[in-house]
């Protein structure tokens, strides 16, 4: 059975079921004709016995047996017997034991050479004469008349009604199972020619299929988008990587090839040594990325006074703030919650980098921390350049970067501190926004929750 197709299966079951039932309803019409043929040919039975014996008389010393007497009637053969049970009219049915003894007045069931019998006799009696027994003998071969038309034709018809039952149901079954073909045929393409683009498309529908369907191509769809996500990632960082690489190579190639003093060999070290830096901040800041994206490094909440932890953050980069920028702080005192103290200096640290990097010579930044309800909102804003309007949603993603023409080398840029940024306010169950000026500056919002997700 477990071999069989589950539609197979379905429509075996669905046959089995219609037989059985079909067998039901026509065993149970079997009983039912049966039992009315039998009460209708005892009725006739005893009803011509009954009124023959009315037409059985003696005149003038003789028996008469009157024209009214009826012989055949309604399959009813009426016998008429002496009382020492000679015969002496009528005809005995064919296969009926001629010495079936007699009783009087019962109707009773025999069973004779010639099939089933129901028997009734009937003494009649005479003042001044012997009596003379009547006979009354039926077959009682169970359905006749409608009912048992009805029932031979059921009978002749039941195996077609089964077997076209049995085709309407293959059918049904079909048509119910072909969008699990479908989304067979869908899963087979994409796993054989890893087309992640193609989708099972059932469409609109209410059935358990469509919906399943529907959670495939949605499947499809995630698969498909992690999928370029991993391509974008891979080919973003061989592009970054490109680039101070080649410097690399070309510059040991010329010194090796060229440089004779030392002021030359000395420039082209120090060109190495600043793409190095650069791939190594590049390379450390993708570590940090992909870890915290792939759920690698665990955030450990812990409980922190972040005004405290903010303060500290801020002394430390006033130290390294370039181009004559002031660092300004705006922090409420005692805000405590569960951070992961390191997670939250990195995404400052990143803020505020940005800030001195793209604010102008001798501006301002201006380091916030508030309660919002029950939320922190922490803020770095700076006098900058600001961000055009376009660029705005995408600085969040990975390697973008609005301008990289007027980003320093010596920073070893990459476009990964937003990214990171945002992935740290989510690890706190929070989120981070930007609002922009071009020319003006710009101001970025980290809010997140003071308890910590799931505390
Ligand atoms: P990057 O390493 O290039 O700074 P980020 O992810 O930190 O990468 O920033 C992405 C881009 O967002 C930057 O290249 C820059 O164009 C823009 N940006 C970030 N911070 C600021 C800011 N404070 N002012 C203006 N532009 C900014």
């Amino acid at each position: 059975m477990k071999r069989l197709s589950i539609k197979m299966r379905v429509t075996l079951w669905y046959t089995l079921l219609m037989l059985l039932l079909s067998a039901l309803v026509l065993g149970f019409m079997v009983f039912i004709s049966e039992h009315i043929a039998q009460s209708d040919a005892q009725e006739a039975l005893v009803q011509g016995v009954d009124a023959n014996m009315e037409e059985v008389e003696y005149e003038d010393g003789e028996l008469d047996i009157e024209g009214d007497f009826i012989y055949l009637k309604n399959g009813v053969s009426t016998l008429v017997y002496s009382q020492d049970h000679q015969l002496m009219g009528g005809y005995l049915p064919a296969g009926f034991a001629s010495d079936e003894p007699f009783v009087d007045g019962t109707v009773r069931g025999v069973q004779s050479d010639g099939g089933q019998f129901y028997v009734y006799d009937r003494l009649v009696t005479f003042k001044k004469h012997d009596g003379v027994w009547l006979r009354g003998i039926v077959q009682a071969d169970g359905s006749t008349g409608i009912m048992g038309t009805v029932l031979k034709a059921a009978f002749v018809l039941l195996p077609f009604i089964v077997l076209l039952a049995s085709l309407v149901g293959y059918q049904i079954a079909r048509n119910s199972f072909r969008p699990v073909e479908r989304i067979t045929r869908a899963a087979n393409a994409i796993s054989e020619g890893s087309d992640l683009s193609r989708r099972i498309g059932l469409g609109e529908g209410k059935d358990e299929l469509y919906g399943l369907a529907a959670a495939f191509d949605h499947m499809f769809s995630r698969l498909e988008a992690s999928f370029e996500e991993e391509k974008r990632f891979t080919a973003d960082v061989s592009h970054e990587l490109r680039t101070p690489t080649a410097v690399i190579l070309s510059q040991c190639e010329y010194a090796l090839a060229h440089a004779s003093t030392q002021e030359e060999y000395r420039a082209a070290l120090e060109a190495v040594n600043r793409q190095a830096f650069r791939m190594s901040r590049l390379i450390s800041r993708l570590l940090a990325f992909t870890r915290l994206e792939q759920g690698v490094e665990k955030a450990e909440f812990e409980e922190t006074d972040v005004s405290e932890l903010m303060t500290m953050i801020c002394e430390e980069q006033k130290s390294i703030a370039g181009k004559g920028i002031a660092l300004w702080q705006e922090i409420e005192p005692g805000l405590h919650a569960a951070v992961d103290r390191t997670l939250i200096t990195r995404l400052l640290d990143n803020l505020i980098a940005n800030a001195y990097q793209y604010g102008k010579e001798k501006g301002n930044v201006w380091v916030g921390l508030r309660r919002d309800n029950d939320m922190l909102r922490i803020t770095v804003k700076d006098d900058g350049i600001g961000i055009p309007a376009e660029h705005l949603d995408k600085i969040w993603n990975r390697f973008y970067q609005a301008d990289p023409a007027r980003i320093a080398d010596e920073k070893g840029s990459a476009g990964l501190g937003l990214a990171i940024t945002k992935q740290i306010a989510k690890l706190h169950g929070g989120d981070a926004t930007v609002e922009s000026t071009p020319g003006e500056g710009s101001l970025f919002i980290i809010t997140f929750p003071i308890k910590k997700r799931g505390a």
